[in-house]
């Protein structure tokens, strides 16, 4: 057990420090606040956190507390549950109707049993703090800010940003992927994968009309921003005086390397996520349809089988290799999975260079031309065309194993 308390925030520490930079003191004010109340919580040692899971069982059993612009959470009134009646509070009810949502994605997709898989009870707490531009999950509980209404909007308006927050619970629970570096960017992305599949089944939107951002809704409309963050295009959320520049990278040559420190994002955590997000983009936009179904549980399957200090590599490999036991070996949604790697400067351990690219050609065209063949939509690459390039990528394929038998037998000859 950790002494000191794990808190995983929305907003990243990178914003809130450039908000102290700001001209205008209320701005600055605001930020302030947030970080201070952020520090005083991470100080608090993690005694509560050691009791999680066994605070009981309950399918997901849900209870929204209403702090009152308080910061002590023991002191938080009881505002609705899963046997009373409704709350008339606003917040309370989209809190209350996100981890409903949240909790009933991941039973009816995944076949998790809450986030713990044993039905771990789902406790929200609204109005915390005056003016507190953030939520998050604290290991045990999900906590809402008001926002300050200038710049940042009540947080519990945000579908994917609860989903985000409950899937660190789950990564807790499963991976346990340490926040760190590496394997703490794996760790955001998670939630942002999640996050965002959670959001597009409760508006049934398919990987092509879903919008891939992070926190869309979060900004109050004076702000000139898309999200927080976007899957589909890391590094264009934002880019305004206030905020600065998205920093996120969507490639591996611009894997931004931090200090691990609390300052610093523990490496960039927020940052670097950028590149398994457009990863995950990619090979959902390769296959086609709905993401949370193939991407989404090759995904999901992936986090299962890794560990704290599972690296980029090492989960695009085992996606690789999750993708080929679920779907089969060279299936379009392995190829799109191999593909989507590739294209962010990840290449899958054992798949030699030249069969990737024919491969990856071949997975994005095929997976294309499948989905052509789905929807019939005007203006999709031609079905003709589109198996052309597979039976291409199928020939490039069979002289590289040629190459390859012919390099044994010479082996053989040598050895032999
Ligand atoms: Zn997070």
């Amino acid at each position: 057990m950790s002494r000191t308390r794990r808190v995983n925030c929305i907003i990243p520490p990178h914003l809130l420090d450039k908000l102290l930079e700001s001209g205008n003191s209320g701005v600055r004010k605001a930020a302030l606040d947030t970080l201070l109340t952020t520090a005083r919580l991470r100080g608090e040692r993690g005694v509560r956190a050691s009791f999680v899971g066994a605070a009981s069982a309950g399918n997901g059993r849900r209870t929204v507390f209403d702090c009152q612009q308080g910061r002590f959470l023991p002191f938080a009134a009881l505002a609705q549950s899963e046997d009373g009646p409704a709350s008339a509070d606003e917040s309370v009810k989209r809190a209350f109707d996100g981890l409903g949502t949240t909790r009933d994605f991941y039973r009816s997709v995944l076949q998790r049993n809450s986030v713990d898989d044993r039905g771990m009870r789902l406790d929200g707490y609204v109005h915390f703090d005056v003016q507190y531009n953030n939520a998050f999950w604290d290991g045990r509980q999900m906590v809402f800010g008001d926002g300050d209404e200038s710049m940042f909007t009540d947080f519990t308006g945000s579908l994917d940003v609860i989903a985000h927050e409950l899937t660190h619970a789950v990564t807790e629970f499963t991976a346990g992927l340490a926040y760190h570096n590496q394997s703490g960017a794996l760790n955001e992305s998670m939630s942002d994968v999640f996050g965002s599949l959670v959001k597009q089944w409760s508006m049934k939107q398919s990987a092509e009309t879903a919008d891939w951002l992070i926190g869309s809704d979060i900004f109050t409309p004076g702000i000139d921003a898309d999200a927080l963050r976007s899957m589909k295009a890391p590094g264009h959320a934002y880019d305004n005086d206030l905020f600065g520049k998205d920093p996120q990278p969507a490639h591996m040559r611009h894997f931004v390397h931090l200090p691990d420190t609390e300052r610093e994002d523990f490496g960039g955590v927020h940052i670097n996520s950028g590149i398994p997000n457009k990863a995950f983009y990619l090979t959902a936009t390769n296959i086609g349809g709905f993401a949370w179904e193939a991407p989404g549980l090759i995904w999901y399957e992936s986090l299962k089988a890794s560990s704290v200090d599972t690296q980029f590599q090492g989960f695009a490999d085992t996606t690789h290799q999750k993708a080929e036991e679920l779907y089969g070996a060279d299936s379009t949604e392995q190829l799109a999975v191999l593909a989507a790697w590739q294209e962010v400067g990840i290449r899958i351990s054992g798949v030699p260079a030249g069969v990737a690219r024919a491969r990856g050609r071949a997975g994005r065209n095929g997976a294309r031309g499948r989905s052509a063949g789905q929807d019939g939509g005007a203006g999709r690459e031609d079905g003709l065309v589109a198996l052309n390039r597979q039976v291409e990528a199928l020939a490039a394929q069979v002289a590289g194993l040629s190459k390859a038998v012919a390099a044994l037998q010479r082996e053989r000859v040598t050895h032999g």
